[in-house]
């Protein structure tokens, strides 16, 4: 599959731009941040819109590049309520959408009065299109906090 490279200037320019979106159209109460790659975008955008409280959950699917599990797997849930907050879940990508489906529900699940969804990047694929994002590509992305596969030739 062929890949696309992320800087970090680009990140920090995206997470930016994606304040500015949510500041006129949905400042959240509470971010949920999906392990690992949401929360590097979540932990900064809670502090670029001002300390905004922030969720962890963790949801297990890839074993690698494009290689999925049969299903996303919550292996750390959402702790405490939601109940009547205005929440913002937060990914690094939606490919398939299977695990934004998941954490929706669980956001939801746990009182949320409003979800929206904002990822730095969506797959034009995928079954859960964010309500907020900046880059769309069909390409595996190398996210700037990720180790850079090698190609060994044998
Ligand atoms: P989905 O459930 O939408 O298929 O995938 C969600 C998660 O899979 C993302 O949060 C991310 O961790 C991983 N993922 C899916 N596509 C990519 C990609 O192109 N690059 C990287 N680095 N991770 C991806």
């Amino acid at each position: 599959m062929d890949k696309v490279y992320l800087t970090w200037w680009q990140i920090d320019r995206a997470v930016f731009a994606l304040a500015e979106e949510l500041r006129k159209h949905f400042m959240p109460d509470v971010i949920v941040g999906i392990a690992r790659g949401g929360l590097i975008p979540a932990v900064r955008l809670s502090h670029v819109l001002g300390d905004v409280e922030l969720k962890v959950i963790d949801v297990k699917f890839y074993k690698g590049i494009d290689e999925r599990m049969e299903k996303p797997v919550i292996t750390i849930p959402l702790h405490g309520s939601l109940e009547g907050k205005k929440v913002v879940i937060v990914d690094d990508v939606s490919d398939t959408g299977k695990t934004l489906e998941v954490v929706i529900e669980e956001v939801k699940k746990a009182g949320a009065k409003e979800v929206k969804v904002a990822c730095l990047s969506m797959k034009p694929w995928t079954k859960v299109v964010p309500d907020f994002y900046v880059f769309r590509t069909d390409k595996w992305i190398v996210f700037p906090w990720e180790e850079f596969p090698v190609v060994v030739r044998e």
